[in-house]
């Protein structure tokens, strides 16, 4: 089983551990990471933290618009107030126009690749023949006192010259006025639009990205000005919003914010049963049903105007519908009460009712542990078939039971997996305000991580998608063609799912269990999401507090996991079996005889013991001399005195571990899969014990490739395992078992007469 040697003295051993080579690939691999981050500044300091002239840019909004239930379109306008809270003069202001990126020819659908399969889904045949007319129809850009002001529209975004420079401390004031046609979210399976029920006629609006908004201009991108190709999101700044909606009569609207005018748009019944869910135990209907059914079979004259008050968001998202049905409970953080909110139609009862509000509530509480209090007054969580998708204080989330209100179980956690995470984006991209439109993996692989925490609080054996280091390997073991680093720009990400959010959040995981623990990794995580609350943090702001807070060097883990794709594959490569030597050479040579008898015979040696009738010194014995009598096992005299001299000069402590006969295992592991990672390895000794060694990363410092460690024991170990509880994605297991296991398994034998 184990290869057994003799060691001849003590200090051999400890020579061998100083005896490595240097190697480039090594220390490549712990290389701070001075090339790869910003140089610091007085905006992002060495600590992660903002510096001490941290600025950033304020856009408040006061939005008007109207929902055309009709045409299914929105008209708006909004006075914008932008403050330059930079040190920099601006002579141009830049905008986001988010809807053309559905206006025909736009970029993203021109350089959108495509291909002809022999299977293809519906929706991609239609999506040749994409004619929808979208986009922002900008009917005016016009100053305070109404006077035109030049402005420049180029493609997604839009330039506004300003007749003098807007100066450092100054506001700018301006007004637009447009239109748009919402896209059908279901045929475009976009991040808002509406849902069409043929059955009772009626629209459900899901709407966002509905306003111009002001790029984010900032001290490490200047104006953000990079286009919306689809894919990278938005980078916004925070301000406070005056939202007004205005919608058919019979219409419910939930929105960013806090609802301003409740007693011009709700029922006294509904204003109380608000109140009540407040303080309540369960989720309270506030429109029951039987209340949606019948809004949803009027269909009033007029219209009403839904006032909402949002302060501190970077943007603005509602749900309209004559079909929502809403239930809502309230959820303490100190004195403030925040309200869990639910909107839905009839078609999500048995599920939405039952599951939606409480898993807001629920992860409320998770993420508010793992960071701070949750800062807003109300969550919501509102339905749509075709999204999952996030907005502050509000998302939208898929998951509808078949018509007859059964669900499938993927379906179900389905849902209330995506709940989790759409509220759960508050926090990352939300309040912790980072660049989604360069860096997808700083609000999505963060939140990922998050949901899995909350995930596993909801409910013992949530089957998790992500977060469990375990549950990365086939993508990271994967063809490296199709895989590239997670700090890789949004639009030219491989792999979307995997890379932004699986690997991310299952690297945190990782940080948390194995390289950090708990302790450090919760105090750190929790520093940054404090630090950087209302703010704009960039990727070298994560890794340095990562970092900062928790006095652990995770340079290589960052280098290896975020700016490369290299996979975890650590191989137990060879184990050799040492005892020390017993200074009795009658006793080692003993030793050795038997330990030759069990060596293999040479097949010719066999033969010939038959095949030789009669060897020559058979046949005359008296030709032998002391050579061929010789015992080769036999200790003479000098070897003796030698022995014991050597014995003698053995210091009191050396003759101690001496007279122990420690069992000394030399392990040879090989780092096949590239990564380094700490070594953990569970030894199990022959009395049926067992104890895991954790050993840090940095044992790889000096030789990437392969290292040896010692292992003395008093017991002796019948097997080595190498990761026995999953924790660092190594995507081989096969050759973390010393010796090999075999896996059981099965093949089919079948007839071919069946
Ligand atoms: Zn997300």
């Amino acid at each position: 089983m184990l290869k057994r040697s003799l060691l001849a003295i003590l200090s051999l051993f400890l020579l061998a551990q100083y005896g490595w080579a240097q190697e480039e690939r090594a220390h490549e691999k712990f290389k701070q990471l001075y090339e790869e981050l910003p140089t610091p500044n007085q905006y992002h300091n060495a600590a992660g933290a903002p510096g001490h002239k941290y600025w950033q840019q304020r856009a408040d909004y006061n939005i008007q618009v109207r929902l055309d239930d009709e045409k299914q379109r929105i008209y708006g306008k909004e006075r914008i107030a932008y403050y330059n809270n930079s040190p920099d003069e601006l002579s141009y202001l830049w905008l986001q126009l988010d809807q053309n990126v559905r206006a025909q020819g736009s970029d993203a659908q021109i350089t959108e690749p495509q291909k002809i399969d022999n299977q293809m889904y519906s929706y991609q045949v239609m999506e040749l023949f994409n004619d929808f007319d979208g986009g922002f129809k900008i009917e005016k850009v016009s100053g305070k006192k109404g006077e035109t002001l030049k402005y420049t529209i180029n493609k997604t975004m839009m330039r506004i010259d300003l007749d003098r420079p807007l100066k450092p401390g100054e506001k700018f004031e301006f007004d637009v006025k447009w239109w748009y046609n919402i896209n059908d979210g279901i045929k475009t399976r976009a991040r808002s639009g509406y849902e069409y029920f043929p059955e009772d006629d009626n629209y459900m609006y899901n709407i966002a990205q509905f306003y111009p908004r002001m790029c984010a201009y900032n001290a490490v991108d200047g104006w953000q000005n990079k286009q919306f190709m689809g894919r990278g999101e938005f980078t916004l700044s925070f301000g406070n919003f005056n939202l007004e909606i205005t919608v058919p009569k019979n219409f419910i609207v939930g929105a960013t914010g806090v609802l301003q005018n409740s007693k011009d748009v709700l029922s006294k019944t509904e204003r109380e049963r608000i109140e009540k869910a407040r303080t309540a135990k369960d989720p309270v209907f506030i429109i029951t049903e039987e209340e949606a059914k019948a809004n949803e079979s009027k269909k009033d004259e007029g219209s009403e105007t839904w006032r909402f008050y949002a302060s501190n968001v970077r943007d603005v998202a509602f749900v309209a519908s004559r079909k929502l049905i809403w239930d809502a409970q309230g959820v303490q953080f100190g004195d403030r009460n925040v309200l869990a909110i639910s909107y839905y139609p009839k078609e999500c009862m048995g599920l939405w009712d039952k599951y939606s509000t409480r898993a807001v509530v629920h992860t409320l509480k998770t993420y508010s542990n793992y960071t701070f209090d949750y800062p807003y007054p109300v969550a919501i969580s509102s339905h749509a078939n075709f999204t999952g998708m996030e907005y502050p204080m509000i998302c939208f989330n898929y998951g509808r039971p078949r018509p007859d209100g059964t669900y499938s179980e993927r379906l179900k956690y389905g849902m209330i997996g995506v709940i989790i995470h759409e509220i759960g984006h508050n926090y990352f991209p939300m309040i912790v305000n980072s660049d989604e439109r360069q860096w997808t993996w700083m609000d999505e692989g963060l939140n990922t991580f998050l949901q899995y925490l909350t995930e596993v609080e909801w409910e013992r054996d949530y089957p998790c998608r992500r977060g469990p280091a375990y549950k990365i390997t086939d993508y990271m073991g994967g063809d490296k063609n199709g895989i590239v680093p997670i700090m890789t720009n949004s639009e030219s990400i491989l792999q979307f799912g995997n890379n932004a959010y699986g690997k991310p959040a299952t690297a945190l995981n990782i940080l948390r269990e194995t390289i950090m623990g708990r302790e450090l990794f919760d105090h750190a995580f929790k520093e940054y999401a404090n630090r950087w609350k209302f703010k704009h943090p960039t990727p070298a702001d994560f890794f340095r507090t990562m970092e900062d807070a928790s006095g652990v060097d995770l340079d290589w883990f960052w280098r290896g996991w975020f700016y490369g794709t290299d996979h975890v594959d650590i191989s137990l490569d060879e184990i050799t079996h040492y005892h020390l030597n017993t200074f009795n050479p009658e006793q080692e040579m003993s030793m050795q005889k038997i330990w030759d008898a069990e060596d293999p015979t040479y097949i010719g040696d066999i033969r010939n013991k038959e095949s030789v009738k009669q060897t020559v010194m058979e046949r005359y014995p008296d030709l032998r001399d002391e050579y061929n009598d010789r015992d080769k096992y036999r200790v003479d005299e000098e070897t003796q005195r030698n022995s014991l001299f050597a014995y003698q000069n053995l210091s009191t402590e050396e003759k101690e571990v001496l007279a122990k006969d420690y069992n000394y295992y030399q392990v040879d592991f090989k780092n096949v899969g590239g990564l380094v990672m700490p070594i953990i390895i569970e030894l199990k000794y022959v009395d049926g014990s067992s104890e895991v060694r954790y050993i840090p990363a940095e044992i790889w410092r000096y030789n990437s490739n392969k290292v040896s460690k010692v292992f003395v024991t008093e017991k002796e170990i019948k097997e080595f395992i190498l990761d026995p509880y999953l924790e660092t994605a190594d995507v081989e297991r096969e050759n973390n078992y010393f010796p090999r296991r075999r896996k059981p398994t099965r093949f089919e034998m079948f007839s071919p007469r069946q």
